[in-house]
């Protein structure tokens, strides 16, 4: 095999002269703005070391990839009574879907599509007010990725605040049956604010450190949380993490993964690395077109997938 320093630099050359880029997403006005020229990638090994290409220290919004680090938040703070609220099933509906809320009673099929990630922030909003909840979040993330430059961007939590119509109607919804135990508006701002981080692939791949690692922080040796409940959150990022897309990721990259609007993803390989990748175009489902096809050349080429013998 290539050194992984070769595979990522070639990978990275590849990208930037890829000519189908997917398109931005448009129903958040700061993200529409973003050049689709971009494209970024690191990676951690297990040992610690990095390897990075194209724009892999530029900041950009990490969408719904902060949902894997409040859902283990929330589960540090409530544990398994969570999946009470919110089930563990791939929802085959798209990122910001209604329909399924009805006939399940308010209670969202997972925790990485929208309806679900709302759940889990008023879960962290419990004993907290939202200014509070939102500082726990951003200091848990620096916490991982061992990082205190990361941020979350106000003017794109305020953007979503005045656009984000289906969200409101989703947590409204939730809230009739019973699901949401604090106001629409504050649970809504904890939400917002988490999806506006603002990290780099190379802080992204840090942070995710602790799900390759069985749990464990190797930047500080301590636990983040056990061994099983990494195992765990690595299955829901394999069944759930790319919305409606979730199976094609899984057939075309091989690893727990989880994508966020902003075009980032961030993808696990138990015991071998933390991969961040980030490309502004979005494919049909919502997910980064050419950081999904950077991830399925990396696993080719490292054989690296989950479902590769090693
Ligand atoms: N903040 C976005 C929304 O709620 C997150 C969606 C995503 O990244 O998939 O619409």
């Amino acid at each position: 095999m290539d050194s992984l320093a070769a595979i990522v630099a070639d990978i990275a050359a590849e990208m930037a002269a890829a000519p189908d880029r997917g398109a931005v997403a448009d129903y958040i006005p700061p993200l529409a703005t973003v050049p689709l020229s971009h494209f970024g990638m690191a990676v951690v090994e297990a040992d610690g070391t990095c390897h990075v290409a194209g724009d892999a220290d530029q900041t950009f919004s990490i969408q719904s990839i902060s949902k894997v680090f409040a859902l283990t938040l929330a589960l540090g703070a409530v544990g398994d009574q969570l999946w009470r609220r919110v089930g563990r099933e791939p929802s085959g509906s798209a990122f910001n879907s209604i329909v399924q809320l009805e006939t399940e009673r308010g209670v969202p099929r997972n925790p990485f599509i929208n309806a679900g990630a709302i759940v889990v922030s008023d879960m962290l909003l419990a004993g907290y007010a939202p200014r509070e909840a939102i500082g726990e979040i951003l200091r848990f993330v620096r916490a991982l990725a061992n990082d205190d430059a990361i941020f979350i961007d106000e003017a794109v939590a305020l953007a979503e605040a005045g656009s984000g119509f289906r969200n409101i109607a989703l947590a409204n919804y939730i809230r009739a049956f019973g699901n949401l135990h604090h106001p629409v508006e504050r649970t809504l701002g904890v939400y917002f604010h988490q999806c506006a981080l603002a990290m780099t692939c190379r802080q992204l791949a840090h942070a995710g450190r602790y799900l390759m690692a069985g749990g464990i922080n190797p930047a500080t040796g301590r636990s983040v949380v056990s061994a099983q409940r990494a195992r765990r959150i690595n299955a829901v990022m394999m069944t759930c993490g790319h919305y409606d897309g979730s199976g094609e990721f899984a057939y075309r990259v091989g690893l727990p993964g989880k994508s966020g609007v902003g075009g980032g993803i961030l993808a696990i390989a138990p015991g071998k690395a933390s991969i961040a990748v980030w490309s502004p175009g979005l494919n049909a489902r919502g997910n980064s077109q050419l950081g999904t096809l950077a991830l399925e050349r990396l696993v080719q080429r490292t054989g690296w997938s989950v479902f590769d013998p090693d």
